[in-house]
């Protein structure tokens, strides 16, 4: 970077004022130029990377650009009072968050105020938002299932606690209403939730606070909120943030945590703006060279820790935003390649009306089968390649002609299948309901049903099985397995569901 004559001659005498005071010139510096939320200090020859920055008008910001005359600065508030000539002072930390068991419930913005109303946070601990991800020692392999309670998710691409599983779609699929009822079915399950917010409207944000606070998941729930209308520099720090959150929960309360970032297409967004301004040289769609380090490095923080570490997990559920489907543009692929697997949710399956809109042939999980629970593995093994094989035909059968009694029952069976899977907003159903469900489609007891009864028909077998066959729920659920017994019982009440249900509906 080249200095203007001023600033040297201005350099050169506060070099001769602080002569013999080396400690002034080290730990307080000032501003050279200041705009568009960047400022350009000289002086604070010992500051770190990433350390907090005080300035004279009681803006903070943080050091981002270290050269060899000077220090590009990222600034966490209006920047109309830095100036240049204005004084910095080196605070000696990073940047930090409060963290602890009293933010539960409340919604802070990336710099951890508070922005719900409901008072000052009492906590007096505090973490750094970047911290080295736990190495291979700390960790173990996933074993435990995340249930999401969507059954599309839980039976054909199931989660463990902590993995990294990418939500992927085009705007407006039911990408954040995926990540809301996860956090809605975590209730009792004694895992605490984190949901990220960067970037999106205040109004969405309020939306997604009242609706987890009506199912009374704020109960076990942390919001950090960066809006569209924060600057970039508090939109890119917010997922470091709120990772922090979630670690003090992993690591010294022995948590299981789900976190949830919305989303990290805006991250980068915001972190290609703040990176221009630093005037960073442009790669790629015009985003930096260190753009997948950015995620790397916030995705590799989720875990599931050794047992000698206390066996927490961090879950994390990162949203891309793709444009009209393209999966292999810049931003999208590198968070592919990072995370444990995808969501991948269409936006015609999403207007066909099946919702969830999960695109089974190009969704999976890299990890979460080891987690899945053994009666979800028993009653679940068949559906990809059933819905594979339909989807196939489907497109076949469109010539009309005439088919074979084995392709029309594969046709039959895969419509009953996709109708089954189809499930309402915030209706999350426990895994031994999913399982009885499931039990059902995949063993052909729908194929008689008229498709648009199939909803109706398993809504109410729940209702049957939750009054007077409790017993099946119970052993699913406590068990993990559906043993012969259970599933002989089972079987029993179905059919007798069934021909009372007939009977009803003739
Ligand atoms: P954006 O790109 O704006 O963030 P998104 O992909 O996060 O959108 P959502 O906001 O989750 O999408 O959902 C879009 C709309 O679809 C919402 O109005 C929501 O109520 C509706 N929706 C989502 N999932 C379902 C579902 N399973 N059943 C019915 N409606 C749904
Ligand atoms: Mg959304």
């Amino acid at each position: 970077m080249i200095l203007r004559p001023e600033e040297v001659s201005s350099i050169i005498k506060q070099q001769i004022e602080s002569y013999g005071n080396k400690e002034k010139v080290d730990d307080v510096g000032f501003v050279l130029s200041a705009g568009d939320g960047i400022a350009r200090i000289y002086g604070l020859k010992n500051c770190m990377y990433g350390e907090l920055l005080e300035f004279e008008s009681g803006v903070y910001g943080m050091a981002m650009n270290l050269e060899e005359d000077n220090i590009g600065s990222v600034l966490f508030g209006e920047g109309l009072e830095v100036k240049e000539g204005t004084q910095v002072r080196r605070t000696g930390k990073p940047v930090e968050v409060p963290v602890g068991m009293e933010l539960i419930g409340r919604v802070i913005n990336p710099l951890g105020k508070p922005i719900d109303g409901k008072g000052p946070i009492s906590s007096n601990q505090f973490r750094p938002i970047e911290r080295p991800a736990p190495g291979v020692i700390d960790r173990k392999s996933v074993n435990t299932p995340l249930q999401t309670g969507i059954m599309a998710i839980d039976a054909m691409v199931p989660i463990g606690r902590g993995q990294r599983e990418l939500i992927i779609g085009d705007r407006q699929t039911g990408k954040t209403a995926i990540a809301i009822d996860a956090i809605i079915n975590q209730k009792g399950k004694d895992v605490i939730c984190v949901y990220v917010s960067v970037g999106q409207k205040a109004s969405t944000v309020v939306g997604i606070i009242n609706t987890l606070q009506e199912f009374g998941a704020m109960d076990y729930t942390v919001v950090v909120s960066s809006t569209a209308s924060d600057m970039s520099t508090v939109q890119y720090i917010a997922p470091y943030a709120g990772c922090a959150v979630a670690e003090e929960f992993m690591y010294n309360h022995k948590k299981d945590v789900l976190i949830v970032y919305d989303d990290l297409s805006k991250h980068a967004v915001a972190y290609r703006a703040m990176s221009l301004l630093l005037r960073r040289p442009p790669g790629r769609e015009a985003f930096p060279g260190d753009v997948f380090y950015l995620h790397s490095r916030l995705l590799e923080r989720s875990a599931k820790l050794s047992d000698s570490l206390g066996g927490g997990s961090i879950t994390a559920l990162p949203i891309i935003e793709t444009q009209a489907g393209d999966v292999s543009a810049y931003i999208p692929t590198n968070v592919i390649s990072i995370t444990d697997g995808q969501i991948y949710l269409e936006s015609q399956l999403f207007h066909s009306g099946q919702r969830p809109a999960v695109n089974v042939g190009l969704s999976v999980s890299r990890v979460g089968g080891a987690a899945q629970i053994k009666a979800m593995k028993k009653v679940a093994g068949s559906i990809r390649i059933n819905l594979a094989q339909y989807r196939e035909l489907v497109v076949f059968s469109q010539f009309g002609s005439d088919l074979d009694k084995a392709t029309r029952d594969k046709l039959l069976q895969g419509e009953r299948l996709v109708e089954t899977l189809k499930q309402s907003l915030h209706k999350t159903l426990p895994v031994e309901e999913q399982v009885v469900i499931l039990y059902c489609a995949t063993n052909k007891y729908l194929m008689d049903l008229p498709i648009k009864k199939v909803r109706d028909f398993n809504q109410e077998l729940l209702k049957y099985v939750k009054e007077k066959h409790v017993g099946i729920l119970d052993s699913i659920r406590n068990t993990g397995n559906l043993d012969e017994a259970a599933e002989n019982s089972l079987k029993a009440a179905i059919d007798d569901f069934k021909s009372k249900y007939n009977v009803e509906n003739k």
